[in-house]
């Protein structure tokens, strides 16, 4: 068959270019070991970053919602998908960022990609002439968040806040829209989101922040980015996910209750969607206690301590470390081939380590990244040093 044959040779022609994509099947809850075909490898490549995806308390809170609750949400939310567990979860995340906004209300989606895609045409829905600011680094469900909204939008350059204000101040509409990841997911840095708020104030925009990897981990009480840079601003629209630091799943925009109700009426991935689980939503109250108290607390010092050991202890000389603080350790390498054979040399003693290729991260700037949680011990971390210095040392 003719159209077979074409997806084929596309697939043939990712081959020749060190672009297929192999899923591993595991076999064990997500945690720091992994199992995979009978074989355990200690894992930094999962966005568990505190650790909590296999946590009793939530384990339990899950069992108890799906007890209360049953197991699907039946509906959309518009319709009667919307059950008192998605409610109490959208009052407890609007608290818990809400220091950082004006009258806030929280919107709960089923993925951050939905919720990406949902802010972005949502801000935008209501005024053809409106235009979109988007950072270069951005994640993929911001751009396509972007390309659905159909109206015109610049890439500024990664972190380029003077090329933005230009932008900015030639734009002659109405609705500006800036877009950013707050930590960037390939790389680990954090945006400059003082500067971009000031300048989102100055020229009347908003400042859409995708906090996916903030949320949970940065700031003292784990209410992410805007808490780590004490931000606090009604141009505000936090977009956090809950499958990443918060170890459950899921997504939500906390913003101006005007904005979440904007959403509500125009944002086509909220409305045309059935509502998460409700056992889901209940099971994250447990874990957004936990971010918020004693446990988290403890968990984000020991993340902190060993981002620190892995600075201290790689001795790259070839390959790049990529400065960043937080649990995403990026080495890049450059090369996909070569890349792909430092992955799979790691694999084989028995680490997992992502090794990211275009088209998640740019041509040639293929990379190795390592995630840390604070599920590992530093005897752990220790082991993954040994390992990679080594391999850089011999690897042709
Ligand atoms: C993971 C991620 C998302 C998507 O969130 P999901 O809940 O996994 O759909 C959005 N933005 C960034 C920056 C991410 O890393």
């Amino acid at each position: 068959m003719e159209l077979l044959k074409q997806l084929q040779q596309q697939l043939h022609t990712l081959e020749d270019h060190q672009l297929i994509r192999k899923r591993r099947t595991v076999d064990t809850p997500c945690g720091p070991r992994l199992n995979v075909g009978g074989r355990e490898l200690l894992a930094f490549c999962t966005n568990d970053y505190l650790g909590l995806a296999n946590h009793r308390k939530i384990k339990l809170a899950l069992q108890e919602g799906a007890a209360i609750y049953g197991v699907g949400s039946g509906a959309a939310p518009l319709i009667s998908g919307h059950s008192r567990a998605h409610a109490m979860l959208e009052e407890r995340l609007a608290q818990f960022v809400g220091a950082h906004l004006e009258q806030p209300r929280a919107l709960s989606f089923c993925t951050g990609y939905m919720a990406n895609l949902a802010v972005i045409t949502g801000l935008t829905a209501g005024d053809k002439d409106a235009e979109i600011f988007s950072e270069q680094l951005n994640h993929a469900s911001l751009i396509d968040g972007v390309r659905l909204s159909r109206v015109k939008a610049y890439v500024y350059p990664h972190a380029d806040l003077q090329a933005l204000e230009e932008l900015l101040k030639a734009s002659k509409a109405a609705t500006k829209v800036v877009v950013t990841d707050s930590v960037f997911s390939m790389d680990g840095n954090l945006a400059p989101l003082p500067q971009l708020l000031a300048l989102c104030e100055q020229y009347n925009a908003w400042l859409v922040v995708d906090d996916a990897h903030g949320f949970g981990t940065l700031g003292e009480n784990g209410h992410g980015a805007l808490e780590h840079f004490n931000l606090r601003s009604p141009y505000l629209v936090y977009m956090g996910t809950l499958g990443k630091a918060a170890g459950v799943s899921g997504a939500f925009v906390a913003a101006h209750e005007t904005v979440i109700e904007t959403l509500i009426h125009k944002a086509r991935p909220y409305i045309f969607t059935t509502a998460k689980p409700p056992a889901l939503a209940h099971a994250l109250l447990t874990s957004l206690d936990l971010l918020e108290g004693e446990e988290g607390r403890t968990r984000r010092a020991h993340l902190k301590v060993l981002v620190a050991q892995l600075d201290d202890g790689l001795r790259l000389e070839r390959w790049q470390r990529l400065p960043s603080q937080t649990a995403i350790q990026p080495i890049l390498i450059g090369d996909n081939g070569v890349t792909m054979r430092a992955g799979a040399a790691l694999y084989e003693q028995g680490f997992w380590v992502g090794a990211i290729r275009p088209p998640t991260v740019a041509a040639g700037t293929s990379r190795l990244r390592v995630t840390l949680s604070a599920a590992h011990s530093g005897m752990e971390v220790a082991k993954l040093i040994t390992a990679i210095n080594a391999l850089e040392r011999d690897f042709k």
